[in-house]
């Protein structure tokens, strides 16, 4: 069974993969290991759709290791801003100077010493880029192997054995497409609500399928509700700039250019740490952002400012240009709303 689900995945494959522009067409030479690496890190928690765009611009500006690896921090950062999950960022340029003073490993194991790469990275840019035997395991490929074989037991723990049984249908040969025919079904066939079973090259293996009720798996252990945390971002405005900040390198959004915020708390913190003195007011509006591990709901607070004073790590911007300041997502959504009521 193992061998017949490879070749009816490939032979699907064939006919059916997704253009995307960091691939080579089925069973052609792999593309440049650049590109596939940058994309894999792009698309470890964004859609192809949001990261296709990026990874243009991207190859775009820095068309190789040595060009990423050139690239100022802060450049880079306000390149990525929108993409999200900053750290991901840092890694990225951190990775780009490794590579670009000591090559890059065409293994598994040796992809997996390098900055931001872990063992689904790892594995893709090695099946993909090197052609190497690799069991390469992401959302897409855990819900078709959950199905293939009905798992009952839970997400995350069911993890080893998702693994095991991926291993257990991956084949010797043409190991990149194999790994990019799985994400490909997963992402046109075996999806997550209504997977569209009929259209399966394996249906004829699938557990799943025979059972009734594929859409049950993978099964998910109950989410715990995530915890809600508060702030009041600031917009202080000195004829027509306003101020930003850079954020710490370590923490939430580190590195990023930002509105000024106050601290986080349990509970509203109203004006606390307004970044100037000034005439602030709240605005009677809030901003929500789901982050990895808590929700965050910010209040907006603005101030003219007449001072010509500016704090560590600010930065007048012009306020028509607020766009181009490469504000991660949750500071140009406030950003767009301040516009709207200080405009209105
Ligand atoms: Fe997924 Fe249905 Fe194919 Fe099974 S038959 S792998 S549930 S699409």
């Amino acid at each position: 069974m193992p061998d017949n689900i490879a070749a009816l995945l490939l032979h699907w494959y064939d006919a059916n993969a997704r253009t995307l522009p960091w691939r080579a067409p089925p069973g052609e030479p792999a593309p440049d290991p650049y590109r596939v690496w940058l994309s894999e890190v792009m698309l470890q928690q964004t859609q192809v759709a949001s990261a296709a765009p990026y990874f243009e611009r991207f190859t775009a500006r820095w068309p190789s290791f040595a060009a990423l690896a050139a690239a100022e921090d802060a450049e880079l950062m306000a390149a990525w801003a929108g993409l999200g999950y900053y750290a991901r960022a840092r890694n990225l340029l951190a990775c780009a100077r490794e590579v670009a003073a000591n090559g890059l490993p065409d293994t598994e194991a040796g992809l997996r010493g390098l900055p931001g790469i872990g063992g689904y990275t790892a594995a893709a840019v090695a099946a993909i880029a090197f052609g190497r035997r690799a069991v390469v395991v992401d959302a897409n490929v855990e819900r078709v192997v959950a199905r293939l074989f009905a798992l009952a037991e839970p997400l995350p723990a069911a993890k080893p054995r998702i693994h095991a049984f991926a291993d257990s249908i991956t084949p010797d040969a043409r190991a990149g497409d194999f790994a990019q025919a799985m994400m490909d079904l997963g992402s046109m066939v075996c999806t997550a609500r209504a997977p569209r079973c009929l259209l399966c090259p394996l249906r004829a293996y699938c557990a799943g399928f025979a059972g009734g009720a594929p859409e049950a798996f993978p099964v998910k252990k109950a989410k715990a509700a995530k915890p809600r945390r508060y702030g009041t971002m600031f917009w202080a405005q000195r004829g027509d700039a306003v101020l930003l900040v850079r954020r710490p390198a370590r923490g939430l959004l580190g590195g990023m250019r930002a509105l000024p915020t106050g601290p986080w708390a349990d509970s509203p913190p109203g004006l606390a740490g307004a970044p100037l003195a000034g005439d602030w007011r709240l605005l009677g509006e809030t901003v929500r952002h789901g982050f990895t591990h808590f929700g965050l709901e910010c209040a907006l607070a603005a101030a003219r400012i007449a001072a010509h004073e500016t704090p560590a790590d600010g930065e007048w911007w012009p306020v028509a240009e607020i766009e181009s300041a490469g504000l991660p997502t949750v500071f140009a959504k406030a950003a767009r709303v301040f516009g709207r009521v200080l405009c209105a």
